[in-house]
């Protein structure tokens, strides 16, 4: 078997293959290209096309697709074959610069929220240089930006890439400020860790809820859940070792540094997390993870469910957004130096970060805002609705000091003085304590732990990266203005009033409890966005309009067409979960349930048949409750079916979201009540679906 080494990479037209087969000028071109972030040299487009066709055909590729990334949230492809016809009958292989560098698919059944009223029907996909191209089934793989004909974002890449544009040119000068010229490019890294739950694949083909909405909708708790707390980082069962294994090796040849895997708190539950990289070639790579976990998952006899909420009861899944900043000489910015003023300097973007999270709560949060993840945030697993930062016991003590004009060692009785003081290096242990945090610094990065399982990690880091570039922004204005001689004391002052300014989105607590919800919301003004519908309205405010339109990462139509395609999404989520319980309950469940109540009474007129005096208690108290559950159910069913009738009436996109969130989906709660308790009282053999004890508890 081939080594690990022999195979990583090995599906990539990474470095090393473009070193090996381009001319060294046109290699050179490349390269600059990537390292700059300049778009593609049309002269050398042709070249580089040649080559990697060539290469592509020598691992088995027959077709090309540019792979980008619309606004459904999972990527998009449209396969042509190399093959040109001759005359004499037979075919060559052929791929041009052009096709490489941009792609015409029809962009007219891709959500556009309105853009496509307004522009151009059709759209175009612009190579990303900067994300490597990779072979996958059988196509060559080109990462692409997608925009419609007047330049208007349609995907998530574009966005994702001004915005790193923007924080690196905000982030640079900051760097200036501090005499680093020799830095040239700032660029943001992430490393995403991805959570996942593994089932049987013929039980999932049991259930219309899994295969239509990826997630339970129906099912009565199973006598064990996680309460043991027996499975997280618990020994790896065979079946799904096997799965891991294979995992790792489809994701190393793609070039993914996967490099940690375990099992995770809820049974069937598992995480993999790969090494950080580029943000936009993590978000890629991401991507990828996603779609190539349930592809090896079937060839398992397994189904990969990367739902939020696959299952009541216990946790559900995450992604944890590992973020930081990062020079291209190699220094990370979040990483506190050895010297004075490079702490001077890590406090400076430390307070950018502080200040950004706190004036864009909403934003943080819509960032993460889906149907599916409303089943998490404030759900007593993952981090609260509310956010706020982690920051740990020694970085708050310092950040104290600076404050209060206090020592923060207590040998030391000067006061904290920036430029002046070294700082310690966080052992990672010490910052990593709390799980509970939304947004946990975490030593020399943060870790941004909202964010839903299936979700993009694009949005997020369009979120991330503008906030904090903006933030730079401001302090770069102000800085830049000030005498070089008075620029430590301003600096002192300004990261002074900013951490005062914005302390109350530091929290080290315990955020699951109740009591924090309360301060924060009444004590400390922070906002607490329930759910998609309430934190969707706040995208598309004045503030945040003139945010992403001052730094030119969102058009106001951009944004107006993004709230839209968010809305309808929700609604489209919960409309297609309504009617898939509708489905289950009139075609399946009622008629199991009535025609057990058959049985029963048949068997209570059997048995007293024989013996008239005989004890049936059993049979006519379970009839009875299950009699009662049934025309409940019935009448549960009646009420969802009308009000998915009534959401119809709404006009506003805004009030049908709102519906959906209050009325629709209080009678999906019902209808599972009342379903589930019968469950918990019918015979197994009758039960038309997997328990949960099947499905968390099989593999
Ligand atoms: P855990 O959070 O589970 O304790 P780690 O902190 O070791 O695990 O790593 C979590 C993720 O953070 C990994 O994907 C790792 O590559 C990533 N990471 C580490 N350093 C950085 C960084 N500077 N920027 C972005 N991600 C990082
Ligand atoms: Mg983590």
């Amino acid at each position: 078997m081939a080594s690990v080494p022999e195979i990583y990479g090995t599906l990539v037209f990474n470095d090393k293959t473009m070193r090996s087969r381009l001319p060294k000028d046109t290699y050179k071109k490349l390269r600059k290209t990537i390292d700059d972030g300049k778009h593609l040299d049309l002269s050398i487009a042709n070249e580089v096309a040649h080559a990697m066709k060539e290469w592509a055909i020598e691992n088995g590729a027959t077709h090309f697709t540019h792979w980008f990334q619309p606004m459904t949230g999972i990527t998009a492809e449209k396969h042509d074959s190399f093959i040109s016809p001759r005359d004499d009958g037979t075919v060559i292989m052929e791929f041009s610069g052009k096709e490489l560098v941009r792609g015409e698919p029809d962009a007219s059944s891709f959500p556009s929220g309105g853009l496509r009223a307004t522009f151009e029907a059709r759209g175009y996909t612009a190579w990303d240089p900067t994300s490597y191209a990779f072979i996958k089934d059988g196509s060559l793989c080109i990462p692409t930006a997608f925009c419609s004909y007047g330049g208007e974002a349609l995907d998530k890449k574009t966005p994702l890439l001004r915005s790193m544009e923007v924080i690196n040119k905000q982030a640079l000068r900051i760097l200036k400020l501090f005499g680093c010229n020799d830095v040239k490019m700032i660029k943001t890294t992430v490393g995403p860790e991805q959570e996942y739950f593994l089932i049987d694949k013929e039980l999932y083909e049991k259930r219309k809820d899994l295969i239509f909405t990826g997630r339970t909708l129906f099912g009565a708790k199973p006598p064990k859940g996680q309460e043991m707390e027996d499975h997280y980082f618990g020994s790896i069962k065979p079946r799904v070792s096997a799965f891991m294994a294979d995992l790792d090796n489809e994701l190393w040849k793609l070039g993914i540094p996967s490099k940690t895997k375990h099992n995770e708190v809820a049974p069937s539950q598992h995480e993999m997390a790969p090494i950080f990289t580029t943000t936009n070639i993590a978000t890629d790579h991401n991507q990828l993870t996603m779609e190539v976990m349930k592809k090896v998952a079937e060839k398992h006899g397994l189904v990969c469910l990367l739902h939020e909420k696959p299952f009541a009861g216990v946790n559900g899944s995450g992604k944890h957004n590992n973020w930081s900043l990062s020079t291209n000489t190699g220094v990370n910015l979040l990483e506190p130096g050895d010297t004075p003023y490079e702490n001077a300097q890590f406090l400076l973007f430390l307070t950018a970060v502080i200040k950004a999270i706190h004036e864009h709560q909403d934003l943080m949060r819509i960032s993460v805002a889906t149907a599916g993840n409303d089943h998490r945030l404030g759900a007593n697993e993952a981090p609260p609705a509310v956010v706020s930062i982690f920051l740990g016991d020694e970085l708050t003590a310092i950040i104290d000091a600076i404050k209060n004009g206090t020592a923060y060692d207590q040998q030391e009785k000067v006061p904290m003085k920036i430029g002046v003081h070294i700082l310690p290096r966080f052992p990672k242990d010490n910052t990593d304590r709390n799980r509970t945090s939304p947004f946990a610094f975490t030593g020399n990065k943060f870790e941004f732990r909202m964010l839903g399982s299936s979700a993009s990690v694009a949005t997020p880091n369009i979120i991330l990266n503008t906030i904090v570039a903006e933030a730079l922004r401001e302090f770069a204005d102000e800085l830049e203005a000030v005498p070089a001689e008075e620029f430590n004391t301003h600096l002192h002052e300004l990261i002074k009033s900013n951490l005062i300014a914005h302390e109350n989105i530091i929290f080290n607590g315990n955020g699951y409890d109740d009591e924090w919800i309360k301060e924060a919301t009444e004590k400390r003004g922070l906002l607490n966005l329930k759910t998609t519908p309430d934190a969707l309205p706040y995208f598309v405010s004045d503030k945040n309009i003139k945010l992403f339109t001052d730094l030119k990462v969102f058009t106001e139509a951009e944004m107006h067409s993004r709230y839209e395609i968010l809305l309808e999404n929700y609604c489209k989520t919960i409309n297609i979960e309504a009617l898939t319980m509708l489905d289950m309950a009139n075609k399946d469940i009622l008629p199991t349930i009535s025609a057990y109540c058959k049985s029963l009474s048949e068997t209570i007129a059997s048995k007293k048949s024989v013996l008239a005096d005989c004890n049936c208690e059993y049979e006519e108290k379970t009839l009875r409750h299950l009699s009662a559950l049934l025309a409940s159910a019935f009448e549960n069913t009646n009420a969802l079916d009308k009000s998915l009738l009534e959401v119809k009436e709404i006009g506003s996109l805004q009030a049908q979201a709102d519906y959906y969130k209050d009325k629709v989906f209080a009678c999906m709660q019902q209808l599972r009540a009342t379903v589930d308790e019968a469950e918990t009282i019918t015979a197994k053999s009758y039960w038309p679906y997997p328990s949960y004890s099947d499905l968390l508890f099989h593999v």
